[in-house]
């Protein structure tokens, strides 16, 4: 009776915890501005409740006499035993301290970037951190050893801190000869122009629907920042749109479906339990990245979309499919990580790994934060940082205590690189198909071969079983080596 009981118990938890999604997702569209104290008091009871709910001490009486009877049901207990005992560990006054202090930080430090002043944000920083580490000695049991990696745990389980250390060691010199080679060849002409966001939103739905988005279970809005929210049944999606450059809107747009149609294709069975979302951050930026970048920005899909445009009476500088493909793709360095191209992404959230750690570790304090980030800039991309919104106040994660965040994004391209490589195997007429602007099969294929698992296998079991391989760097250099020689006609 035990896994029933468990099993009842947790499906009002994981409906409690998609109600308290949707809160977040009514905020960052149509809530009116005045109602954000409201939202706040809103959104602080249910997570008592939710909190009161992980914690709940019959969760430990029915995991301790639940015995699953196959592997769905083994998969239930580890997650829901993962998360009760994270949630035990940290003492109620940690965890409360942490969410009032990373609540009130989001705004001091968006003050900070606008001013222009580290300074503003440094004592708030130094707090966040200093729970962090307490947070991550509570959830290590005491032992130093492991502060990042049980921090990193939240995001990417199973991930170490050892373990990607060395894939970054690994992928760097490859990234940073390619990037080389990239900025010594003739860079190639941008898109320029005015595109009305009324028919930019026309093309986005139609990607949206070309990447098998489900428009019966879900919606496209507008927001700040792009993001993808739900899961199961009812999956949102958001993207923005900047009249001189549509490809923000399109490739943003293309992202989140990747997110949502992740969600969406999930076993129905699964359906409010903890196997009904995506597996980790990492494999979930795997899907948004492998529809964004391996697919949505490939030759094929971008002579599509260059003919789409055409058709929507778009005035386009580019003669051509080709140049409008080198358009997309074009390679410049950059301070904003959100923005870099392909080439430069990894090596953005390389030094934010590498400041976070040390961070964590108690060797890098806060106040030496932006001297250290500004190095580390100038010798990875070989240009002085201006201004700290170009620096180490762009990314809005530490300030709400998201550390160990940054390498599930290039896990997720790590992944995108293992998954397209099997994937382009098993399809050799995607080209063919991408050029038309259907991506049925890829999308078919990932749906079956890995979104429809949910949380089922562990994050690095559910890449390997859906690739068949052990995922490890190379496909992803390999891909990014090919694509950019032939692109800059290196
Ligand atoms: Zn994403």
């Amino acid at each position: 009776m035990s896994f029933a009981d468990l099993m009842a118990f947790q499906r009002d938890t994981e409906a409690l915890g998609h109600i308290a999604g949707r809160l977040g997702w009514d905020q960052e569209t149509m809530m009116p501005r005045g109602a954000a104290g409201h939202r706040a008091e809103e959104a602080g009871a249910l997570e008592g409740v939710l909190h009161a709910r992980r914690t709940d001490l019959r969760v430990g009486e029915w995991l301790a006499a639940a015995v699953p009877a196959d592997e769905v049901q083994a998969a239930h207990l580890r997650h829901i035993r993962r998360d009760y005992t994270r949630h035990s560990k940290v003492p109620a006054r940690l965890a409360q301290e942490l969410a009032r202090l990373t609540s009130l930080s989001q705004g001091i430090w968006a003050e900070a970037r606008a001013r222009g002043e580290v300074a503003h944000f440094l004592p708030t920083l130094q707090q966040i951190v200093a729970l962090k580490r307490e947070e991550a000695a509570a959830l290590a049991d005491g032992t130093n050893a492991g502060l990042y990696d049980s921090l990193l745990d939240d995001y990417e389980p199973g991930a170490t801190a050892e373990w990607i250390g060395g894939v970054f060691g690994r992928m760097r010199p490859r990234l940073v000869a390619l990037r080389e080679r990239v900025l010594g060849a003739a860079a190639p002409e941008p898109l320029k122009g005015e595109f009305p966001a009324e028919q930019q939103m026309r093309i986005a739905r139609d990607l949206a629907t070309a990447f098998g988005y489900d428009w019966t279970r879900g919606r496209l809005d507008l927001a700040v920042h792009p993001f993808s929210s739900g899961s199961g049944n009812d999956v949102r999606i958001t993207t923005r749109v900047s009249e001189t450059d549509p490809f923000n809107c399109f490739y943003s747009t293309i992202h989140e479906v990747g997110h949502a149609a992740y969600e969406q294709n999930i076993d129905q069975s699964f359906l409010f339990t903890p196997l009904g979302r995506g597996v980790s951050m990492g494999v979930h930026e795997s899907q948004s990245r492998s529809y964004e970048n391996q697919l949505g920005r490939s030759r094929g899909f971008t002579g599509w979309l260059f003919g789409r445009m055409q058709a929507e009476g778009f005035a386009l500088n580019l003669p051509d499919a080709d140049s409008f493909y080198r358009a997309v793709n074009r390679v410049q360095p950059g301070f904003i990580r959100t923005e870099a191209d392909e080439v430069h992404y990894n090596l953005h959230i390389m030094m934010r790994f590498d400041l976070e750690r040390a961070m964590i570790a108690g060797d890098l304090q806060a106040a030496d934060l932006e001297a250290a980030w500004n190095d580390r800039f100038m010798a990875d991309f070989g240009v002085a940082v201006d201004k700290p919104a170009n620096g180490m106040l762009q990314d809005v994660h530490w300030s709400v205590g998201l550390f160990g965040y940054f390498p599930t994004y290039s896990l997720g391209n790590l992944y995108a690189g293992c998954l397209v490589k099997a994937l382009r195997a098993d399809l050799p007429g995607l080209d063919g198909d991408l050029a038309r602007g259907d991506a049925t099969a890829a999308t078919g294929w990932m749906r079956e071969r890995l979104q429809r698992f949910g949380g089922l296998r562990e994050p690095r079991q559910t890449v390997a079983h859906a690739c068949g391989f052990e995922p490890d760097e190379a496909p992803l250099l390999d891909y990014l080596d090919a694509k950019f020689s032939e692109l800059y006609r290196l």
